[in-house]
């Protein structure tokens, strides 16, 4: 977590109670500004999508394209237009920026890409899969520090991580890249996606991931299907896609994970009749505080929603005219269908499953659409919980 330390101050502005007078450091989540601009409606925080290039094919991906593959690298912006997109979005209050793929430093300019944001005054983490960390990178995070470099771990050994990437060596590039990270004292944090192909290796995938970066770590079981929609990639993710009640097993047997669960019970079931009435497609934040710009320059409410009605092309409109027209009109959306109204909109546990519009979208070429494997996902959860937690709410949906 990253710290600022605050000089003393005669009125600290303190987060929850304190018992001392002054602060020696707050969490960078607890600062005021995020309360300020989350009700100015400021779009403080944005994802660049560098690429949709990556130099693995991991079999669970829903982005990646060749590497090599020079009709995509065409179509990508140039640092003269994610400049411009930058500048923009500074002006509009923008403090924070991801930069992801793909893997974003397959791009020959990542640096002065790097660079520009970090001048901007943003905060910036990167998301990649360490494997193509160079001594130039590592120079540049010393100098300039980025909040946090995300790197996803897909196997403990070099069998299991192959496995996943389909690439010879990428264990060996990812140990190494890892390793220049940590032993120059970059921030990093470590993840995973939980899928058929590295399941039985997933405690050690924890373990390992536990000991590089003192404690955090996060898995994600739920596999969501490609941007692009090709079929025989998404067939490739339906393949490794867990059953429900593995994805439960596994979610309990990670006991930081299933505490946090079924301490906020009620959160996650909560009484059905709650939004009832409502026609609403959204009910996520997307689109209050943040965007996501995809390699070609589309405009995005959030990275997963691709539907063709919730885009505009920043290479055609303004940032600003995107924000102010597309977001408040994407937001208004509405369903008809009565199915989606009776099911996922006024279900209890969606809080408990991957829907929402974006990824419905994906699954099922509708906003609305219902995915049944998402839905027996959600119900194995509520019932996991149920039990453990002894709560006397029913489920539905
Ligand atoms: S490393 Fe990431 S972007 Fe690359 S193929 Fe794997 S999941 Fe996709
Ligand atoms: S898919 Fe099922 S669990 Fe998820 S929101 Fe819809 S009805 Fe609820």
């Amino acid at each position: 977590m990253l710290e600022f330390i605050l000089k003393p101050t005669a009125k600290p502005a303190a987060p929850g109670k304190m018992k001392n007078k002054f602060i020696s450091s707050i969490s960078l989540s607890q600062y005021k500004i995020w309360d300020l601009a989350r009700a100015k409606n400021v779009p403080f925080a944005f994802d660049l999508e560098l690429t949709a290039r990556c130099n693995l094919d991991c079999r669970h991906c829903y982005i990646n394209l060749p590497a090599d593959n020079p009709g995509v690298q065409k179509t990508e912006l140039s640092f003269d237009q994610i400049a411009d997109i930058v500048n923009q979005s500074v002006a509009m209050g923008s403090l924070w920026c991801l930069l992801t793929g793909g893997e974003p430093m397959l791009r020959k300019d990542f640096s002065e890409i790097y660079l520009m944001l970090k001048r901007k005054g943003l905060l910036v983490s990167v998301y990649s899969n360490a494997c193509l960390i160079s001594e130039e990178h590592i120079a540049l995070f010393k100098k300039f520090p980025p909040r946090h470099i995300e790197v996803t771990v897909y196997g403990a050994t070099a069998e299991t991580y192959e496995r996943v990437t389909r690439r010879p060596g990428s264990f060996r590039a990812f140990q190494r890249g890892l390793h220049l990270l940590l032993d120059n004292g970059i921030q990093v944090r470590l993840k995973a996606m939980a899928m058929r192909s590295n399941v039985a290796e997933l405690p050690a995938i924890a373990e390992f991931c536990r000991k590089q970066t003192m404690d955090f770590f996060r898995f994600d079981p739920l596999l969501h299907l490609r941007f692009d929609g090709d079929p025989a990639k998404n067939e490739d993710i339906r393949a490794e896609r867990l059953h429900a009640d593995e994805i439960v097993a596994i979610e309990q047997g990670d006991e930081e994970r299933f505490t946090v669960m079924k301490n906020n019970c009620e959160q996650f079931v909560f009484s059905a009749d709650e939004h009832h009435d409502c026609r609403h497609l959204f009910r996520c934040g997307t689109g209050r505080n943040g965007f996501t710009v995809s390699p070609e320059g589309h405009f995005h409410l959030c990275s997963s929603l691709r539907h063709r009605d919730c885009i505009v092309d920043l290479k055609k409109t303004t940032l600003s005219e995107a924000w102010n027209s597309l977001v408040p009109r994407v937001r208004a959306m509405t369903s008809s269908d009565p199915e989606f109204t009776r099911k996922c909109r006024a279900c209890p546990i969606v809080n408990l499953c991957l829907w929402c519009p974006a990824h419905a979208h994906l699954e099922t070429g509708r906003l609305d659409g219902w995915s049944e494997y998402f839905c027996q996902v959600a119900h194995a959860r509520a019932k996991a919980l149920l039990e453990k937690s002894g709560s006397k709410k029913s489920q539905s949906g």
